[in-house]
């Protein structure tokens, strides 16, 4: 993909309306890996507004502007140290992989989510991740299918 049809496509991702975005598979290809600051940065900056769920030193959570389900909720770790994704994962990770973890529980049932729930984290460009600060998707609200697409 050319680096201008990169920006268009990331342009309209991450500041228009959800009924006008590029889908999400086009966002993640033209995603970059990088150390460079995301949308995510802004938001735990709160430079652009957020649905903000749950809130304490480490984890932020926060609705998905383009939710998939009745229930779509991100859960970021508020310093990035290095993980982008998952693949980037190290062991000094651990700590802040099991509170992100155990913090969607929380919220899950903050969320009134008995009946189940899903537990997403897309890496790399096969994996559809288009913001390059690990997050966990919490989904919830209806039957989820599987295989998952
Ligand atoms: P992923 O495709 O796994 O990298 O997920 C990134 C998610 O971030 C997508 O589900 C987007 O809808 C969501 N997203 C992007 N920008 C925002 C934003 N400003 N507020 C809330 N969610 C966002």
């Amino acid at each position: 993909m050319s680096s201008g049809k990169r920006l268009q496509v990331l342009n309209s991702h991450i500041s228009a309306t959800p009924s006008a975005m590029a889908s999400e598979k086009d966002a993640a290809l033209a995603a970059v890996d990088s150390d460079s600051p995301t949308i995510f940065d802004k938001i735990i900056d709160k430079e652009i507004p957020s649905n903000v769920v749950y809130e304490d030193d480490k984890v932020l959570a926060f609705r998905d502007i383009a939710p998939q389900a009745p229930t779509h909720i991100l859960l970021i770790p508020k310093v990035r140290d290095g993980l982008t994704g998952l693949s980037k994962a190290e062991e000094r990770h651990c700590e802040i992989l099991g509170r992100l973890l155990y913090t969607a529980k929380i919220v899950a049932k903050q969320e009134g989510l008995e009946d189940g729930f899903r537990i997403v984290i897309n890496d790399g460009p096969n994996g559809c991740q288009s913001v390059y600060h690990i997050h966990v998707h919490l989904i919830g609200g209806r039957q989820m299918n599987w295989p998952p697409g």
